[in-house]
């Protein structure tokens, strides 16, 4: 298997007038190409940092990232990013906003079009195109969300607690959309959450960081039962909650941050 994503003894600190913060420190891991990590931590740990700078959108204090062998010194179509909030312009339909991210790289062709529409079938949206984000419901607006990541075809996703706004129903449909999405498509994914069984439903490896600043406590690898399951039926495979039992003790830490 080759890398795909490359952290390289990554510390980051923040500097602002008032304070330093050392967000994460001597951050190092690999993930394999169509590899599924969740990196979870309690709020604050690092774990948006940790994205942005393999996103390219901060460049780290010490250490680096590569993508694929490359050094990243910059955001790249390589990567796509979806977030906790979907961040669709009100005013665009659904359709216009899933293509924006081809529309701003200039690879909005007949083709394209096609692929965005194709995508939204698969996302179950297609009747949808024509609307705009407000008559949507949340769950939804999220799946365009998705669409749009997907649309300029990156090889890395990064999903920043993209289901954390949900509620419980449609956060569970989501998980077992993304994944079997994901699968399909061989996409490498690191997914960032505080949810510890959502993490191990939907991963091949769990990393959990300690907080403040984030450095890597531990690793686990999902075993193979609950890793080829979909995440809702992986909930339910024997070894899931002896699994969240360790991992929720080695999440620790002080339950009030
Ligand atoms: P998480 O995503 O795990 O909640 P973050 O990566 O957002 O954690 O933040 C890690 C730490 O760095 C926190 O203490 C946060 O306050 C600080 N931090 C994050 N972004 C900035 C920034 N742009 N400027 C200053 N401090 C920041
Ligand atoms: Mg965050």
């Amino acid at each position: 298997m080759n890398t795909a994503v490359t952290v390289n003894d990554v510390t980051q600190v923040y500097v602002t007038e008032q304070r330093a913060t050392l967000a994460i420190q001597h951050m190092h891991f690999a993930i394999q190409q169509g590899e599924f990590v969740s990196l979870i931590g309690p709020s604050g740990c690092g774990k948006t940092t940790v994205l942005s700078i393999i996103a390219g959108l901060i460049s780290p204090t010490v250490g680096t990232v590569s993508i694929a062998g490359e050094q990243v010194s910059g955001p790249s179509t390589r990567v796509g990013y979806m977030l906790q909030q979907d961040y669709l312009f009100p005013w665009r339909t659904i359709f216009d906003n899933a293509a924006i991210g081809l529309e701003l790289q200039g690879l909005l062709t007949e083709t394209k079009k096609q692929v965005v529409l194709h995508l939204l079938e698969e996302m179950g949206l297609l009747s949808f195109k024509d609307y705009y984000p407000a008559q949507l419901s949340g769950g939804m607006r999220q799946r365009v969300a998705l669409v749009r990541t997907l649309a300029t075809d990156p090889e890395i996703l990064l999903l920043d607690e993209p289901f954390s706004a949900l509620d419980y129903q449609t956060k569970l449909q989501l998980e077992d959309l993304v994944v079997e999405t994901l699968r399909a498509k061989k996409k490498t994914a690191l997914l960032v959450t505080h949810d510890i069984s959502e993490a191990i439903a939907m991963s091949d490896r769990v990393i959990v960081l300690e907080p403040k600043p984030g450095r890597i406590r531990q690793e686990f690898i999902i075993p193979e039962e609950i890793r080829t399951a979909l995440p809702f039926t992986a909930r339910e495979k024997l070894g899931f909650h002896t699994l969240f039992r360790t991992i929720w003790q080695e999440f620790g830490g002080d339950p009030h941050e």
